[in-house]
């Protein structure tokens, strides 16, 4: 049974209605279902279980505080990719042997702070951040294990904002570049090759590219060994889609795993995942009200309290989230735009949407837990909306509504 689901008419999260929440915190409002979370999780570890491997969440899908203790909690390691990240997930209780650190441009700073926190591995994007990791490691006398993110150049079909496997890609070593980068890595007296990584994009929903992207690294892990170079672990990334309409093509976690666990099986490889929307994605939904109605000729607008500076995915990748009433009202409905305050003709959230609709009605934007609040702004000077998870009957706050004057309180007039 799903986390949010609708009991005598009303959407609830866990055992709490959304209309309970809207009253209790106001809206926007984002809110996470503890149980869903958990349970997203729990269908990785399920997979997994006897196998020498590591679920690192990727922090950057939902960052917040209590959503990544809760994954802490139950073994989950984090994929960061900013120093912010390794700071929040320290916050968090995260265990620094289960980090793992991405992204292209990681600066000395943030290289220094992860070296001396003692994370897992560095996945390393490119030729000249070898070299500076080698030489912050040499600064402070100790050596840093790594792994290179190597880009296999597979075609994830995905949105093109989201593909990252491909050569075009500013991401990781190019495939045929990456052999003579390891050998190079060997020679160097601060780093410590312990891995192989890749990522080859995101909301993937055909597990194909994900074994052909596989079998590419095994081949370079094969040609590695004949160079003396013995690999500990392979990271596989994240990327796994998730269902944000009823005909997307849904892929089950074990489907998506097992061609992979067949072609690792009886390797001595240590199996590292980065999963950061399937973990969080169906796990939260924006809550919103209808401000105002403005039924037109030529199309309906339904203008809500949220907008594109909370929810920037339909904005940013024309991405399609399901939104439905909070209770449902009876009587015929209509198409709607379902957009929000902010100046910009881009500010949907929906678009012809059929709902029945009054105004002050709430509405919920489904599958909302992934790339949600992580992406909001404080565009229009809108303080950034608050989030609560829910645990059962309980309702938690884990984040607070901003004030305007905190937004404010960053800035200065010109002293003359
Ligand atoms: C974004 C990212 C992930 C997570 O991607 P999802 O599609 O959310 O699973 C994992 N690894 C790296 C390196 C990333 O940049």
């Amino acid at each position: 049974m799903s986390a949010f689901c609708r009991r005598d008419g009303v959407l609830h999260a866990e055992s709490v209605a959304l209309s309970e929440l809207a009253a209790d915190f106001g809206t926007p409002c984002w809110v996470y279902s503890r149980q869903a979370l958990e349970r997203a999780l729990d269908e990785f570890q399920q997979e997994l279980r006897g196998l020498d491997a590591l679920v690192c969440y990727a922090v950057k899908a939902n960052s917040n505080l209590a959503v990544l203790d809760l994954l802490a909690r139950r073994g989950a390691g984090f994929d960061i990719v900013s120093g912010g990240e390794l700071k929040r997930v320290l916050a968090a209780g995260a265990d620094p042997g289960r980090i793992v650190f991405s992204g292209v441009g990681k600066t000395a700073a943030e290289m220094e702070l992860a070296l001396t926190t003692g994370i897992l591995c560095f996945n390393v994007e490119s030729a000249a951040e070898l070299e500076r990791l080698n030489d912050v490691a040499a600064k402070l006398g100790t050596r840093a294990p790594i792994s290179l993110r190597v880009n296999p150049d597979v075609d994830a079909g995905t949105h093109p904002y989201i593909s990252t496997g491909l050569k075009e890609n500013k991401f990781g070593v190019a495939y045929d570049e990456a052999r003579a980068l390891y050998r190079q890595a060997a020679a160097l007296g601060n780093v410590e090759i312990t891995g192989i990584d890749c990522h080859i994009g995101s909301q993937l929903l055909d597990p194909a590219p994900f074994a052909e992207a596989l079998d590419k690294l095994l081949l370079l892990v094969d040609q590695l060994a004949t160079d003396g170079i013995v690999l500990h672990h392979i990271d596989l990334g994240g990327g796994l889609g998730i269902r944000y309409r009823d005909d997307d093509a849904s892929t089950t976690v074990a489907a998506y795993l097992q061609p992979l666990l067949a072609r690792l099986a009886g390797r001595p490889l240590r199996i590292l995942l980065e999963p950061g929307r399937r973990l969080v994605g169906n796990a939260g939904v924006l809550l919103t009200r209808v401000e105002y109605l403005k039924p037109g000729e030529v199309k309906n607008f339904a203008i809500v309290d949220a907008a594109m500076n909370d929810l920037a995915r339909p904005a940013l990748y024309g991405s399609w989230h399901e939104i439905v009433p909070v209770v449902t009202r009876p009587g015929a409905t209509r198409r709607w735009e379902i957009v929000g305050p902010v100046c910009e003709s881009g500010d949907f959230l929906g678009h012809d949407r059929a709902l029945a609709l009054a105004g002050g009605d709430l509405l919920a934007i489904l599958s909302a837990g992934a790339y949600g609040m992580v992406m909001s702004s404080n565009y229009n000077t809108r303080p950034r909306a608050a989030e609560v998870l829910v645990d059962g009957a309980q309702a938690h706050l884990v984040r607070r509504r901003e004030t305007v004057d905190e937004l404010l309180a960053l800035e200065q007039r010109l002293p003359c």
